[in-house]
């Protein structure tokens, strides 16, 4: 059973007849110790190790950490980094090794465990402990008004979710949502069964992450995915990451970066923490390195305030342009801006009209060190831009994508070695389900391909995204939920919303590997069907079978299993859509759903001929290291309406707070992958044991009258509504002023659900104003589960 600390040993069922949707307060506050200057090295692979073994066991997991990013293994279930030509025996971060071993793990969640514990206990339970408990074996169902899911078999689990659907008025009113894990075989036939039922309502976990990404790129490139390549890192002069903390959530782009920083690129980080990762860093594999003090990273830290971004890339910009001024044709890259772009003319107008003290003041940066940034760019040839949620999730987010993308076309940093732009994308296969047809708002060219192939007409109207699927949810218009993978509740914004939404549905339906909380607050029915991990070897009538998916740079490449599967009752992703679509289309749909799944080369063939890029799908990805997807702004061409690319002009974004309010981002903790909790250190922010703690500025710490290491509520501000989060730790951290952070997700209850980014509807967890107070509940007297929200009338 499970290692970590139960933390409701004994709850009392009754009192907690209506399960919690967010993690319990913790009993013991956790420990603050020193900030690490240096990532990697040897703890990087002690701490590998011990979560390999410790979980998996020698064998197994040492067969795991043998096949993992290998070309004849199965892709790293963690981030979307993409995997070097070239590969070394160990192709993996700390991370990686903590993500397989979460899949790896000897633990094991069966029906006896189902049957000693009821919903409502396990609610009481942190996420780390719901975690450990181990891998699901058997379809459980939750029936109406029973306590504890119990078993049932895979035929009644597809008959109940076909009864269920098909009883609805409408096919709008069941959503279907889809977690970057899931592979492009599942994700394809997941979109062709969901069209075919009638509905876009696709929502993925890409609304919360790069959607603003996505939007801000197709308009002004045309191609909603970035334009580099892992090969670019080799020739870039410059590399911006702005936003991002790589050391934690993509840890082997360190290793691209160390590469670039020793041949003397230089490195600009932007961010309202200062990340160890950025800092310098040891290769756990470069034995000797590991005694040294590691490799600088950072040539420039610009500690820009939270939602600063705008601000700091126009000064940047402006910076730029005054220095053409006085010596004109030696920084814009006029032939190309003027054969390539537009405009130009209109962007340079606006950075006139920019004042430098707005620059400063909105961005919280000094000009010296903005110009200094603009020093670096105005010398290199060849930029990228990197980026992660920490440009994408604010109101403005899109128009933050939007300022990147105008300095990368005034230095005609783009379409050639070494440049171009860079969203660096979280959960592993996240871009190729996009890729695949996973959108609210497919494109008229997909459908109509669909339409052609398979001789039925798919939906036109645009479905609900992730943030419509939660409020069709609270309002009724949606009454069915299933979810391929994933943790949607606690991925989410406004948590006690989104709860409140998924109990008022009929049936909630989760395809997972892992217990979570999102299977513990359901609908009046609700279904676990177990999985195997992308780990686990994929047996069909035709043999063992691999999947593939597409990394962060549109590199297309095959995953195969590597050990045998948790439990022989599994499942793979593949079969589960195709017997799903079976079930509940029956004669409705002429695709031979069952014979297609006994041969994923079957499915392949179909997407090679539904898909542009993936022609010829299955002899090129079982071509070493697979292929690269077609990418217009890689090459230098812009698919956009006129074929250029385009600047954009933004109004900068003022910070307005209120006496005492404070603007809080979300993060994540280095023991954290997304929602999966690997342990309760963020040691390189010196946080131990514990994950509720607020990262204050020492200066708003005296200001409010608190101190480090006191008990906090945080309580967010919103359209005249409040919501509170109980017993936070304040930590005083070198964070600008007025700014705050907190781990995602026992923050996102803070987040309002109609709080959201213009264009692309992602929500701000990056922007949210709270205040803080000394907490008025004491650890022992809130007792779980107690709903944290408060709103108005
Ligand atoms: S960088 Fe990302 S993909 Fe690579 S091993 Fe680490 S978590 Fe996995």
């Amino acid at each position: 059973m499970a290692k970590a600390p139960r933390q409701v040993e004994d709850a009392d069922e009754k009192a907690l007849a209506v399960p919690a949707a967010q993690p319990p307060v913790e009993v013991r506050p956790p420990d603050v110790g020193a900030v690490k200057t240096v990532a990697g090295g040897l703890p990087a692979v002690l701490h590998a190790f011990k979560h390999v073994l410790g979980e998996a066991g020698p064998w197994r997991g040492g067969k795991l950490l043998w096949k993992i990013n290998q070309t004849d293994g199965f892709d790293c279930p963690g981030c979307a980094w993409p995997d070097p030509s070239h590969r070394s025996v160990n192709e993996y971060c700390e991370n990686g090794a903590k993500a397989v071993a979460e899949e790896g793990t000897r633990e094991r969640v069966t029906p006896e465990f189902f049957r000693e514990w009821s919903v409502a206990r396990l609610a009481g339970q942190s996420d780390l402990w719901l975690g450990k408990a181990g891998r699901l074996t058997h379809p459980m169902v939750l029936r109406e008004g029973a306590t504890h899911y119990e078993p049932l078999s895979w035929d009644e689990a597809f008959a109940l979710v076909a009864e269920e659907l098909n009883a609805l008025g409408s096919p709008d009113e069941a959503c279907f949502y889809t977690s970057g894990r899931t592979s492009n075989e599942a994700a394809f036939l997941y979109q062709l069964f969901v069209r075919q039922f009638g509905t876009n309502n696709l929502p993925d976990c890409s609304n919360m992450c790069h959607e603003s990404s996505g939007t801000g790129l197709s308009e002004t490139l045309g191609i909603g995915k970035g334009s580099v390549t892992l090969e670019d890192f080799d020739h870039a002069q410059a590399i911006f990451v702005i936003g991002q903390n790589p050391g934690t959530n993509h840890p082997r782009m360190l290793t691209a970066l160390q590469a670039a920083a020793r041949r003397g690129c230089e490195i600009v980080s932007v961010n309202p923490l200062p990340e160890t990762g950025l800092n310098r860093f040891k290769h756990p594999q470069e034995v000797l390195h590991l005694l040294g003090p590691g490799t600088a990273l950072n040539k420039l830290f610009l500690q820009v305030r939270i939602n600063g971004d705008v601000a700091l890339l126009q000064g940047l910009g402006k910076a730029l342009l005054e220095r053409e001024a006085k010596a004109p044709g030696t920084v814009v890259d006029r032939a190309f801006v003027e054969g390539r772009t537009a405009g130009f003319d209109a962007y340079a107008a606006h950075l006139g009209t920019v004042s430098w003290d707005d620059v400063v003041e909105q961005s919280g940066v000094p000009r010296e060190q903005i110009e200094s940034a603009a020093d670096i760019l105005a010398r290199s040839e060849r930029t990228i831009f990197c980026w992660a949620m920490g440009l994408t999730q604010h109101r403005n987010a899109v128009g933050n994508v939007q300022e990147v993308v105008n300095l990368t076309l005034l230095r005609g940093s783009i379409g050639k070695a070494g440049a171009g732009v860079c969203p660096v994308r979280g959960h592993s296969n996240v871009q190729g389900d996009r890729t695949m047809g996973i959108w609210e708002h497919p494109q008229p060219a997909f459908l109509d391909a669909l339409e052609r192939e398979f001789g039925f007409s798919p939906p036109r109207h645009t479905g609900l995204d992730t943030v419509a699927t939660l409020k069709g949810l609270h309002d009724g218009r949606v009454k069915v939920f299933f979810a391929l993978g994933g943790n949607f509740l606690s991925a989410t914004p406004d948590t006690e919303f989104t709860a409140e939404g998924l109990r008022r549905s009929r049936l909630t339906v989760h395809v997972s590997t892992k217990l979570n909380r999102a299977h513990l607050v359901h609908g009046r029915r609700a279904l676990i069907l177990p999985c195997l991990g992308r780990t686990e070897h994929d047996v069909q009538a035709t043999g063992r079978q691999f999947v593939t998916v597409e990394d962060s740079m549109g590199m297309v490449h095959a995953s195969r299993g590597a050990v045998t599967p948790a439990s022989e009752h599994l499942l793979s992703e593949p079969v589960i859509v195709a017997r799903l679509a079976h079930a509940v289309l029956g004669a409705r749909s002429k695709v031979p759903w069952l014979s297609l799944v006994e041969d994923y080369d079957r499915v392949r063939e179909l997407i090679s001929r539904c898909i542009p890029g993936f022609e010829d799908f299955n002899r090129r990805v079982r071509e070493s290291g697979g292929f690269a997807l077609p990418n217009g702004p890689r090459e230098g061409r812009f698919p956009t309406p006129d074929g250029k690319a385009h600047f954009t002009v933004h109004t900068m974004p003022r910070l307005k707070l209120e006496p005492g309010q404070l603007l809080m981002m979300t993060l994540r903790s280095h023991d954290q992958y997304n929602t999966t909790v690997y342990g309760l250190d963020d040691r390189y922010r010196g946080i131990h044991q514990g994950r509720r703690v607020v990262f204050l500025h020492p200066e708003d710490v005296k200001a409010r009258g608190l101190s480090a290491g006191q008990k906090v509520d945080l309580t967010s501000h919103f359209q005249g509504q409040t919501r509170v989060a109980r017993e936070f730790l304040v930590v005083p951290y070198n964070i600008p002023r007025a700014c705050a952070a907190t781990y995602f997700p026992e923050a996102n209850v803070l987040v309002p659900v109609d709080s959201h980014a213009e264009k692309s509807r992602t929500p701000t967890s990056k922007s949210i104003v709270i205040t803080v107070a000394p907490s008025t509940v004491s650890a022992a007297l809130l007792p779980a589960g107690t709903p944290d929200v408060a709103r108005p009338g």
